[in-house]
C-alpha cells in the first residue's frame, strides 16, 4: 500500500517546459555547457575503463558518443533551439536529441540505425545532469511509495533502495526476466502487464498492488482499503509463523536435510538473507555488483566490494557465479556489438570467454577472498564442453600463479538443454553443479524470458523440463547439485523435484522461512509430484 511515485523517461515525460525570457538564454547555456562538459568527462573514464577489462572497440562506443556531443555543441544546434523556442536547457536538448533520433531511425543503413539509441542515451544523460540527479531519478523514490514505471531493467532494480519501495507496478516486463527476479530477490512486490499504465497515475496517487493475485487497485474506496489491509495482517502473522524456526535446518518428516540457501547479490539482500536463516549462499549473482557502478571494477575493487558484502554471513558457504551478462542482462555501460538474436548470442561464459582480463579480475579477487571465506565459483552458461575445459584451465593456472593451494570448488551452471543433456562429459571438470531453470525453460520451450506476449509458453514446470532435472540429477553422480532458478522457490512442485534427489536449493531470501516451513510437512518417500 502506498502513494505513487511515477517515473517515466526524461526523454518522453518532460512534462510541461517552463519558458524563459530572451535575458535567460545565456544563462541557460551556461548551464548547457557544464553539463556537456560532465558528460565528455564521464564518457572518457567510462571508456578508459572498459578499454582495460574489455578491449578498445567497445569502449571506441563512448569515444563515439563523446564527438557526436562535441559535434552537437560545436555545430550551434542547442543555441539556435534555446533562442527559438524560449523553452528551458533540458527542453532544448529533448529537442535536438529527439531530432536528431529520428534523423538516424530513418537511415537505410543499419549501423547508422543503430547510432539512434546513443543518441537517445546522450539526451537522457544530458538531462538528468541539467536536472542535478545523475543517475536514473529512482533513488529519489520517496519512503514508502509504489513505483510506476514503463519498463525495469536489472541494472535499476539493483539501484533501487529496497526500504523505500513497497511495490512496483510495470506497464510491461517479462514473467522470468532478471529485473522481476531480482525484485522478488528484494522482496519488492512486482505486477506488469498494464497498458498505458503511466497515462492512468499521478504521482501521489494512492495505490493498492496484490503481488500474489498480481492485481492493482488505483485510489481505493475504504472498504476495499479495509479488505486489503485484513489480508495483509493475515499474511504477516503467517510470515512471523514461518519465521520463527526458519534458522533451523529444513528436515522432512522422514529425516532428510535439505539445504536452503539463498540467491543474492546485493546488500539488502544479504540481510535478509541472515534474518530469514539461509544455509548459505547458493547464487551470488556478482552482475549485480556490476549493475551497481557508472564502470567495471577493478580487482581490488571488487574484492573490497565483495568483501563487504558476505562479511556478514559468517561461516556460511557462498556460491559466486561469475558476471553472467549479454542476452537480457545489459550493463548500461556496455554497448556491445548489436546481435540479431541476443539470447542466443554471444553472453555469459561466451563473453567471458572473449575477454580474459574480465575473468582475470574476478577470479583474482574471488581466490583472494576464499582464504577468509568458504566460497565456491560458477561459471554461468555453459553450453559446450569446451566452455567449462577452457573456464577450468583459466582458474587452476590463476590459482598456481597466485600460490593458493586450496583453491574453491568449481562448479558450472546447467540452463541450457545442451548442458543438460551432456552431464557425463562436463562432469570430469566441476566439482559441483548448479541448475538454472530460468533459462533452462526459455532454452527448452523456445520462449523469451523477458518477453511478455510468450508468457504462456514460459513454463518452469513443463514436463520437458522435468525431464531434463531428472537426467542432470541421476547424470551427476557424485558431484552435488543446487537447484537455484525460480522454480526451487515454487512449493507446489518441491515434492516432485524433491523426490527427484535434489538435496539443496538456493531460492529469493523472502522465500526461505516459507519454503522450510513446506519442506517440515513433506515425507519424501511418499512424495509424489
Ligand atoms: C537461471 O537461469 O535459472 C539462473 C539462476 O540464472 P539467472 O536467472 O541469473 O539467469
Ligand atoms: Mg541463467
Amino acid at each position: 500500500m502506498g502513494q505513487a511515485w511515477v517515473v517515466g523517461d526524461v526523454l518522453k515525460w518532460g512534462g510541461a517546459s517552463a519558458t524563459i525570457g530572451e535575458d535567460d538564454v545565456d544563462g541557460e547555456m551556461d548551464r548547457l555547457a557544464h553539463a556537456c562538459d560532465e558528460t565528455l568527462k564521464e564518457l572518457d573514464r567510462h571508456a578508459e575503463r572498459i578499454e582495460v577489462e574489455f578491449d578498445s572497440a567497445l569502449a571506441g562506443i563512448f569515444r563515439a558518443h563523446g564527438q557526436m556531443l562535441r559535434g552537437l555543441f560545436a555545430s550551434g544546434e542547442f543555441e539556435r533551439e534555446l533562442r527559438g523556442s524560449l523553452l528551458t536547457a533540458e527542453a532544448a536538448v529533448r529537442r535536438v536529441l529527439l531530432r536528431w533520433h529520428q534523423k538516424f531511425e530513418a537511415l537505410e543503413n543499419q549501423t547508422f540505425r543503430q547510432r539512434a539509441d546513443d543518441v537517445l542515451d546522450l539526451g537522457r544523460n544530458m538531462i538528468r545532469r541539467l536536472r542535478g540527479e545523475p543517475d536514473t531519478g529512482l533513488k529519489a523514490i520517496p519512503d514508502h511509495s509504489i513505483l510506476v514505471v514503463e519498463r525495469l531493467l536489472p541494472s535499476d532494480v539493483v539501484t533501487l533502495p529496497k526500504s523505500n519501495v513497497a511495490a512496483v507496478v510495470v506497464e510491461t516486463l517479462g514473467q522470468g526476466s532478471h529485473a522481476a527476479l531480482l525484485s522478488r530477490e528484494k522482496g519488492i512486490p512486482t505486477i506488469t502487464e498494464i497498458p498505458g499504465v503511466l497515462s492512468l497515475i499521478d504521482s501521489g496517487t494512492e495505490l493498492l498492488v496484490d503481488g500474489f493475485r498480481g492485481t492493482l487497485v488505483i485510489a481505493p474506496k475504504n472498504k476495499t482499503r479495509i479488505d486489503f489491509q485484513e489480508r495483509l495482517e493475515k499474511w504477516r502473522a503467517t510470515l512471523v509463523h514461518c519465521k520463527a524456526a526458519c534458522r533451523e535446518p529444513a528436515r522432512t518428516l522422514d529425516g532428510q536435510v535439505i539445504n536452503v540457501e539463498a540467491n543474492i547479490g546485493i546488500h539488502d539482500d544479504v540481510e535478509l538473507a541472515l534474518d530469514n536463516g539461509a544455509d548459505g549462499v547458493g547464487l551470488l549473482r556478482v552482475e549485480q555488483l556490476y549493475f551497481a557502478r557508472p564502470i567495471p571494477p577493478t580487482e581490488d575493487e571488487l574484492f573490497l566490494e565483495l568483501e563487504g558484502l558476505i562479511a556478514p554471513l559468517g561461516d556460511r558457504p557462498v556460491t559466486i557465479r561469475l558476471l553472467d551478462i549479454g542476452g537480457d542482462k545489459p550493463l548500461p555501460y556496455l554497448r556491445l556489438p548489436p546481435t540479431s538474436n541476443p539470447v542466443l548470442g554471444r553472453r555469459g561464459v561466451r563473453l567471458l570467454l572473449d575477454y580474459s582480463q574480465l575473468v582475470r579480475t574476478q577470479i583474482g579477487a574471488i581466490l583472494k577472498l576464499s582464504q577468509q571465506h568458504s566460497l565456491r565459483v560458477l561459471i554461468p552458461m555453459v553450453t559446450l564442453e569446451d566452455d567449462i575445459r577452457r573456464m577450468r584451465e583459466a582458474f587452476d593456472a590463476m590459482s598456481t600463479e597466485r600460490k593458493i593451494t586450496n583453491p574453491p570448488e568449481f562448479g558450472a551452471m546447467v540452463e541450457t538443454p545442451a548442458a543438460a543433456l551432456a552431464i557425463p562429459a562436463l562432469l570430469q571438470h566441476v566439482d559441483f553443479f548448479c541448475v538454472g531453470t530460468n533459462d533452462l525453460t526459455q532454452y527448452t520451450l523456445a520462449a523469451g524470458r523477458d518477453d511478455p506476449s510468450v508468457n504462456d509458453y514460459y513454463l518452469d514446470n513443463h514436463e520437458s523440463v522435468m525431464r531434463l532435472l531428472n537426467i542432470v540429477v541421476n547424470d551427476a553422480a557424485d558431484r552435488p547439485v543446487t537447484l537455484c532458478g525460480e522454480l526451487a522457490g515454487r512449493e507446489a512442485f518441491l515434492p516432485r523435484l524433491l523426490n527427484m534427489g535434489f538435496r539443496a536449493l538456493s531460492v529469493a531470501p523472502s522465500l526461505i522461512p516459507t519454503t522450510k516451513a513446506f519442506i517440515r510437512k513433506l515425507t519424501i518417500s511418499a512424495a509424489t509430484g
